[in-house]
């Protein structure tokens, strides 16, 4: 099976290029950071798996030719590009018609985009049908497979794809015609590997809380750098701390990978988890932010250098 409108994901691709259709599962989840393509993943699959010809998708089968041209009632792409998930009276209704059996394919394929955006009783509503699925084969995707119940997860196949590089990204850019080339390649840099993040920074620049973040990050080792960030982040709005606060707890898991001084940073990790989780009892920002760098300066003396 091929993924043609999967940009790199190659562990992905490989790991299904000699994938029977009858092993890839009837209940599967699709996880992968966002942005990396896992419902363009999930789409191409659903075509490959309702194609009826050799080299899945072959984009000129009946089901191919009518799955691009929106016609293919065999497929069904739920949750997408939606701010709010599908209501439990939604998913109700989409478990009823996985029931109905095809005309063509003798299966249909319901993608279910933003997964754990589902609320429980949403997802409890789907365990029935994907354990023992009847006539429709169930994608769901995902950034992180523990969001989702765990009696979702264990009835479910799980694949993972992966943050794209940034020369792919960089060609995507320049190829729909995004920004300058130093634009394209700075996007590429801050996008962590997402697609739809690099247009958004180009489109929009990198957003404040993220920028305080980075900034933050990059200071620890230095007390006096380390005051300027929390300065800064204070000048940020309530919601934009928030982000702030799991824009730095990503980049601290990250950097607690190559550090000497990992413990220090689990406890750092743990001070601001601990911060976001109070920030309904705590009314101001630049009070949380100051907290943020006496936690750094009392507790370490601003020393939790990440690369020393
Ligand atoms: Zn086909």
């Amino acid at each position: 099976m091929r993924f043609p409108s999967l940009l790199g994901n190659d562990r992905l691709k490989s790991l299904f290029a000699h994938m029977p259709a009858d092993k890839v599962g009837s209940a599967i989840i699709l996880s992968g950071p966002d942005g990396c393509g896992k419902v363009t993943a999930a789409c191409d699959l659903a075509a490959a798996l309702l194609c009826t010809g050799e080299d899945r998708p072959c984009g000129v089968c009946p089901s191919c030719r009518r799955l691009k041209a929106g016609t293919n009632s065999d497929f069904e792409l739920f949750g997408e590009g939606l701010e709010k998930a599908p209501n439990i009276d939604q998913v109700r209704d989409m478990r009823s018609r996985s029931f109905i059996r095809s005309g063509d394919s003798g299966f249909k394929v319901f993608v279910i985009a933003n997964a754990d955006k589902l609320n429980p009783q949403s997802q409890n509503a789907l365990l029935k049908v994907l354990e023992e699925p009847l006539n429709t084969v169930f994608i769901l995707t995902c950034a992180n497979p523990m969001d989702l119940l765990q009696t979702v997860r264990s009835r479910c196949t799980v694949y993972t794809g992966e943050p794209l590089s940034e020369d792919i990204i960089i060609a995507q850019l320049n190829k729909e015609g995004l920004g300058s080339s130093q634009q394209c390649a700075e996007a590429a840099k801050l996008c962590q590997g997402s697609l739809e993040k690099a247009r958004d920074i180009i489109q929009n620049g990198q957003p404040a809380y993220e920028k305080a973040a980075v900034l933050f990050a990059r200071s620890l080792g230095n007390e006096l750098a380390v005051y300027k960030a929390s300065n800064a982040a204070g000048s940020l709005s309530r919601d934009e701390y928030l982000h702030f606060c799991i824009e730095l707890c990503r980049q601290l898991s990250e950097l607690v990978c190559c550090s000497k001084n990992a413990q220090l940073l689990i406890e750092l990790y743990d001070y601001i988890q601990n911060q976001m989780n109070t920030m309904a009892q705590n009314p101001s920002v630049s009070a949380l932010s100051g907290a943020l760098a006496a936690f750094c300066g009392d507790l370490y003396g601003g020393n939790i250098c990440p690369k020393s």
